[in-house]
Formats: structure tokens, C-alpha cells, sequence
């Protein structure tokens, strides 16, 4: 057992020079950890790697990174490296099974063969796919609904399986919507990014002049769909608290990270054209295919086993800390990646 109290212990991050990767790096060494990140850069940028980091350029599936997980006395880690856009992966399943689960499964054998007794993984709500609007618990059913959602939970288990006969413990974290920036402009969502959040965000601060909204027919108090967005300083301090609950001897187990209530569409752009530079055109499109109508978490285990303590849970300061982050990026203080 590791006192993460009074010791530094050291924990590996493998995708941290992506978005949730970095902010989880930030969240560590803000906490006086030693953080090594791993990273391919296959679509993670150098540029968001903490400077208090150890960087290495590697894919995670390299054995060469067992010897390091034992040389650098890794206590934990934390495996972000993966693909994750959903439409992506119904074009290219066979590149997402690559990335999501074979390179997990070496990665896994990895910190296996350097006796690595704790990791936190990565997941997603995709693994339940469409719940029927009920909040999602650990326990709901697993009817992931895009090649995307089915390479995660086959991550899952075979880091469950590993975990059932070895001294290896995990926690698996299954985000929610995924939003917003650090607060000190240290990161922010990846260019390119076609979530909810990220194009208002746009919107508001005048990067694109109109957003339009996918379906305004679904069986929801506004007509829109309702998603449990979670602030992406509180998703990154979940991971630390998943890993100190880990190196305090604490068990293997499934965790949802979401706030336990939801923001409509509607909600989500009323909002930021209240807080937009200049008012952005707005404009009502048919249903994208494949949206389930409503997705929020009950995120009681995080809470109550975990002790995960959400201080961010606002919409506005989601959107304002993604504006925060689409201004630097104008002005080009940040890699636009
Ligand atoms: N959405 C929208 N307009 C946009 C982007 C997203 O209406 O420009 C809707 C999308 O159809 C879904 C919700 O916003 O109902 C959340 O989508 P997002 O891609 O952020 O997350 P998802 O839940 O699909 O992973």
C-alpha cells in the first residue's frame, strides 16, 4: 500500500497529451504527484503535456514499456490512449479494434509484466447504449451501439479478466458528456471536436456563425435530447480520486462519472447565446442518426466508494471555460491540435 498522503507517488498516463489525458495530468501534479506520461501522439499533441511531466513519445503497446513501468517505479496507472469518435468507428472498426483493444490488451500485459498492482481505465457510457432515459447504473444492461462503445467493453473484460487472477486491481471509469476546459486555460478540447459543448462553445465566440440543432421531435420536455455533461476538471479529479482509493487498498470496481442529471440541446445553446460575444444563428435539422434520446448517469459509487467530489457541476462554466479555450486558440496562444 502507497500513503498518498505524505508520500509523491508516481502514477503513468498513457494518452496524456490528448484532452481528458492532459486535464488528468494537470489534476495530478496539482496535487504534487510525479506524473509520466506516455503517447504516441497519434492524435494527442506534444504541446499539452504538463511541463512538471516526464514525457516519453511511445505507442503503450511497446513491451519496451514494461521495463519502464518497473525502471521509473510507477505506483499506478492510467490508460486514456484510444480512439474515440463514434462515427469514426463505424468507417474503421478494424482501426478501433486495433487502437481500443488490442493495443489495450498490450498495454494491460505490459503493466502485468512489471507487476503493476493498480490501473484506472478509460470507458465510456457508450458500453450501455441506449438506456431508455433512466438514470444508468454500474448494473444497467451493456448494449454498446457502435464499434466504438463494443472495442471499450471488450477493454473492459479483458482487464477484469486479468485483474480475476493476478494482484493487478482497476478501476474502470464510464464517462458521460465530456465538456468544457481547464479552468486556468492549461488544455482544452481537441480541434475538430464535434460535440455538443465544443461547437456552441465555437458559436458563442464567434468561430463559426450558426449551429444547428439535431432533432427537435424526441419525446423530451423541449423536444431535444437531454446528455449528463460533466465538467472535464471534475472527470480528471475522479481519476485521482480512482487511484488513491486503488493504492489505499481499495478494490476493483465499475464507476459512472456524470453529475446525475442532464441538459437538453436547448438548454445547452440557450445558454451559450446568453453568454456569446455576439448572437450565433440557430437552426433546427432532422435527428442524427443513432442518438439515444436521454443519457444520464447515476454517479452514487463514484461518490459514495470513490469519494470523487464534483465542484464544477455548471453548464456555464463549461461553456465559459470551452470559450475561454476557443479564444486563446484565435488568438493562437495555444496548438490549435
Ligand atoms: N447536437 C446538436 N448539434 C450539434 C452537436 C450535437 O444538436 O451541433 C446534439 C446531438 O445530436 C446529441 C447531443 O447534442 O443529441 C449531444 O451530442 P454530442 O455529440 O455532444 O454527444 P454524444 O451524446 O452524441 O456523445
Amino acid at each position: 500500500m502507497v500513503d498518498v498522503v505524505s508520500g509523491s507517488p508516481t502514477v503513468l498516463i498513457t494518452g496524456g497529451a490528448g484532452y481528458i489525458g492532459s486535464h488528468a495530468a494537470h489534476a495530478f501534479i496539482d496535487k504534487g504527484w510525479s506524473v509520466v506520461i506516455v503517447d504516441d501522439l497519434s492524435t494527442g499533441s506534444r504541446s499539452r503535456v504538463p511541463e512538471a511531466a516526464a514525457f516519453i513519445e511511445m505507442d503503450c503497446a511497446d513491451p519496451q514499456l514494461s521495463a519502464i513501468i518497473r525502471d521509473r517505479a510507477i505506483d499506478a496507472a492510467v490508460h486514456f490512449a484510444a480512439r474515440i469518435k463514434v462515427d469514426e468507428s463505424v468507417a474503421d472498426p478494424l482501426g478501433y479494434y486495433k487502437a481500443n483493444v488490442c493495443t489495450a490488451r498490450a498495454f494491460f500485459e505490459n503493466a502485468h509484466l512489471a507487476g503493476l498492482g493498480a490501473i484506472v481505465f478509460s470507458s465510456t457510457a457508450a458500453v450501455y447504449g441506449d438506456a431508455g432515459g433512466a438514470a444508468v447504473s454500474e448494473e444497467s444492461a451493456t448494449r454498446p451501439e457502435s464499434p466504438y462503445g463494443r472495442s471499450k467493453l471488450a477493454a473492459e473484460w479483458i482487464l477484469a479478466d486479468l485483474c480475476a487472477v493476478s494482484p493487478m486491481r482497476h478501476v474502470i471509469l464510464r464517462y458521460f458528456n465530456v465538456a468544457g476546459a481547464d479552468p486556468e486555460g492549461r488544455s482544452g478540447p481537441a480541434a475538430g471536436s464535434q460535440h455538443l459543448l465544443k461547437i456552441a462553445a465555437e458559436a458563442a465566440v464567434g468561430i463559426r456563425p450558426a449551429m444547428q440543432i439535431h432533432g427537435t421531435d424526441y419525446p423530451t420536455a423541449d423536444g431535444t435530447c437531454v446528455r449528463d455533461y460533466v465538467h472535464v476538471t471534475d472527470l480528471a479529479e475522479a481519476h485521482v480520486s480512482a487511484v488513491t482509493h486503488l493504492l489505499g487498498g481499495g478494490g476493483s470496481l465499475v464507476a459512472n462519472v456524470g453529475y446525475g442529471h442532464g441538459a437538453s440541446v436547448r438548454a445547452v445553446i440557450a445558454e451559450a447565446l446568453r453568454l456569446a460575444d455576439r448572437p450565433f444563428a440557430v437552426t433546427e435539422g432532422p435527428r442524427r442518426a443513432g442518438d439515444p434520446v436521454s443519457v444520464v448517469a447515476n454517479p452514487a459509487r463514484a461518490m459514495d466508494v470513490l469519494g470523487w467530489r464534483p465542484r464544477h457541476d455548471n453548464l456555464q462554466a463549461m461553456l465559459q471555460s470551452g470559450m475561454a479555450w476557443e479564444r486563446q486558440r484565435m488568438a493562437g496562444e495555444v496548438s490549435s491540435a
